[in-house]
């Protein structure tokens, strides 16, 4: 897998891309690429809901709180596996816990005092105040994206990825709600050439005996 930097994004929104932080989750070769506060902010800064200049602001100001950093990073990491077991019980058409709804409210409500809007370009724009001051920016955004996703009624198009060991979520934004792949040339290849070889060794199988 490459750095957080070049991480791939397939999920269609920054909350669902967060969840896919982690690849082959549950499995023997499970990679979590957030172990430091500047992955998180430089992984954000990646997905593209961060500036370059927040993300300068906010690592400048990372490096004189430690502890803060440490603590953002942990509650960072409880916000991705709840946003992840919501949006893989909608996926399934279960009920998500409580619990999970209750972490992304928790850093929801932590951002909302700051929201604002700004005019921007030709319209406005939904923002945070002092962007760049606070540590915790990146979760109040991606509990955003969230909450998004939710109010709006997109959840019912998230999907979790079949293929082997991937279980990566994605927003389908097809008109006819029929992308299957979390990437189909990645995914959905492996997925062919497997069934191929599965066909091909049936059959050889079937043709030596
Ligand atoms: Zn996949």
């Amino acid at each position: 897998m490459p750095a957080l930097e070049q991480w791939p994004l397939r999920g269609g929104a920054p909350c669902l891309d967060f969840a896919n932080t982690v690849a082959w989750r549950a499995t023997e070769r499970e990679l979590d690429g957030m172990h430091h506060y500047h992955d998180l902010i430089h992984w954000s800064r990646h997905a593209g809901f961060i500036s370059p200049a927040e993300s300068e602001r906010l690592l400048q100001r990372a490096a004189f709180d430690p502890t803060g950093t440490r603590e953002t990073l942990v509650r960072a990491v409880t916000l991705r596996a709840a946003i992840h077991r919501l949006f893989v019980a909608l996926a399934h058409d279960d009920l998500p816990a409580a619990d999970d709804l209750a972490a992304i409210n928790a850093a929801l409500a932590e951002g909302m005092p700051r929201a604002k809007i700004t005019p921007s370009g030709a319209g406005f724009a939904y923002a945070f105040a002092d962007e760049g001051e606070h540590l915790a920016l990146p979760l109040w955004k991606l509990a955003d994206s969230a909450a998004s996703l939710l109010v709006s009624g997109e959840w019912q198009r998230v999907r979790e990825c079949p293929g082997h060991e991937c279980g990566w979520l994605f927003l389908d934004r097809t008109r006819n709600g029929n992308r299957r792949w979390c990437d189909s040339a990645d995914c959905g290849n492996r997925a062919r050439v497997r069934a191929h070889y599965q066909r091909h060794h049936t059959a050889a199988a079937a043709t030596a005996s």
